[in-house]
């Protein structure tokens, strides 16, 4: 086949497909409905996607009506599954999710990953990831796929962690052993903040979802994605996002990143604690585990603690601050908070919108509303890491008959 009619048919088989998963159950001829092809054109393709077990066909979709034309195509259940990983400062969490973005299989363990050796975490990381594949077969499903979420600076187009100072990682290439634990299979490396963006971009639950947005998140560091036109804007080195070191007093405390008052200084998790007069290691002590000193932050502030909710006013004034900026230069829709600053959104918004209204140039995009809360919460890059290979799959769902071939297993 030549070349051109060969990328054309590739292109028809992600139109199909996509089809079905936004629109779907649908019969063969409202696919090609809105696929803008003829029935005969869209039935080779449906057979094609059906034998590779990315599309299943219902019964009939009216009853009385029998055979091929009426009945009604899906994404199949047990087919392709992306497997998403995270390491966070001092958790990580392994998860699957079928073609239909269902997570079917997901684990999370306690692991304080801050300055320590990196071989075991990522050994420890690997065998999740082994785990979750596993219960992933027994569900029918077939991993395509690892992509893994990192709270740092990742190379573009590489495996390579550059800097990642709330771990203590420096040039840490997570590939190699990543890539043991499902060999044969594609291995994407992103940051955590890039997975969450897209996370909200694919998964938001927003109708219509917006395609021009800033996505904003935290862990220790505060990090930020910025998505327009419905991509990811990367930046040259893969390094966009980085809002955490944008001044917002020029004057003010130095930062590891080598300057002085940056976002992170004010509005950083332990910023906050400081400022509510709380040491991180008593936070821990008294809220362990993943996300608890987010948790006990957003106890305290509840029950109305004077100390965390000015803490917290102050963090909502920087990230406002820095916003304004990055919101005047790229027009977005709407700015999102997501993350782990999710559950701490009711006591942050107040002084963020208020930046936001006094410092943002159109008075349409300041003020209240000009915020959204993801729904996703802090698992938005886990999500998005696991999404991003289903979106893989999606987009050119015959690389994957080609991915089986090399590695024998099967289509
Ligand atoms: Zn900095």
């Amino acid at each position: 086949m030549p070349n051109t009619q060969q990328a054309m048919r590739r292109r028809n088989l992600s139109l199909v497909l996509h089809a079905v998963a936004a629109h779907g159950p649908l019969s063969r001829a409202s696919v090609a409905a809105r696929v803008g092809l003829t029935r005969a054109a869209v039935s080779t393709l449906v057979d094609e996607l059906i034998r590779d077990g990315l599309l299943v066909e219902l019964g009939p979709s009216r009853p009385g009506t029998v055979g091929r034309p009426g009945s009604a195509l899906q994404l199949n259940e047990r087919g392709p599954a992306g497997i998403g990983a995270e390491i966070g400062v001092d958790h990580l969490a392994v998860c699957a999710v079928d073609l239909g973005g269902r997570v079917r299989a997901r684990t999370e363990v306690a692991s304080a990953n801050r300055d320590r050796t990196v071989g075991p975490a990522l050994a420890r990381l690997a065998e999740l990831v082994r785990q979750v594949a596993a219960e992933a077969v027994r569900e029918g499903l077939r991993p395509a796929g690892l992509a893994v979420a990192v709270p740092g600076l990742v190379a573009r187009d590489s495996s390579l962690v550059v800097r990642a100072p709330n771990l203590g990682w420096e040039g840490v290439d997570v590939g190699p052993a990543l890539r043991a634990a499902l060999p044969g299979l594609p291995l994407t490396v992103d940051n955590e903040a890039n997975l969450g963006a897209l996370a909200e971009l694919w998964r938001g639950g927003h109708d219509p979802a917006p395609r021009d947005f800033v996505h904003v998140s935290a862990e220790i560091g505060i990090g930020a994605a910025v998505v327009l036109d419905g991509r990811l804007l990367r930046g040259t080195h893969g390094f966009a996002g980085e809002l955490g070191h944008v001044p917002v007093r020029p004057e003010g405390p130095a930062c590891a990143c080598g300057g002085r008052g940056c976002l992170e200084q004010y509005a950083g998790e332990e910023a906050v604690l400081r400022a509510s007069g709380l040491s991180p290691e008593q936070a821990a002590a008294q809220h362990p585990g993943p996300g608890g000193r987010i948790a006990l932050l957003a106890e305290r502030a509840a029950d109305g603690d004077r100390r965390v909710r000015r803490a917290l006013d102050g963090a909502g004034e920087a990230l406002g601050i820095a916003l304004a900026g990055a919101v005047n230069l790229l027009d977005p829709r709407t700015v999102v908070l997501g993350g782990a600053l999710t559950p701490l959104a009711p006591w942050l918004l107040p002084a963020l919108e208020r930046e936001l209204a006094l410092r943002v140039a159109d008075p349409a995009r300041s003020g209240q509303g000009a915020v959204t809360v993801s729904r996703l919460g802090s698992d938005g890059p886990l999500l998005g890491a696991a999404h991003s290979v289903v979106q893989a799959v999606l987009d050119d769902p015959a690389g994957l008959r080609e991915a089986a071939a090399v590695t024998g297993s099967g289509a």
